[in-house]
């Protein structure tokens, strides 16, 4: 598990978020059509400051950075797991009820 989190890359904070919209001419397709709906669009979100800060990715930077996106959800699962176990050794070191 350390391990795995010491050979984990980049790791961008925040998610990849997918969606698509309506354009504003009201002749449009996409306004009567779901399937016609633009998009989709990639961005990433996050917070700084308790302020959400979005930037939008073409498909090449999406592409780019996708598995950066990954290994933060995979270093997020391996802390949960870590901070379990931490749990787990100090309650039987200390005779604890591991709650
Ligand atoms: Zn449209």
């Amino acid at each position: 598990m350390m391990a795995q989190i010491a050979q984990l890359g980049f790791c961008l904070p925040g998610s990849l978020v997918e969606r698509t919209s309506r354009c504003g001419s009201p002749s449009c397709a996409c306004h009567t059509n779901p399937e016609r709906l633009h998009g989709p669009y990639l961005s990433w979100t996050r917070k700084i400051n308790g302020k959400t800060v979005t930037r939008n990715l073409n498909p090449t930077q999406a592409e780019r950075y996708r598995p950066w996106f990954d290994n933060a959800k995979q270093l997020r699962e391996l802390i949960a797991e870590l901070e379990t176990l931490s749990a787990t050794v100090a309650a039987q070191t200390e005779g604890w009820d591991n709650q």
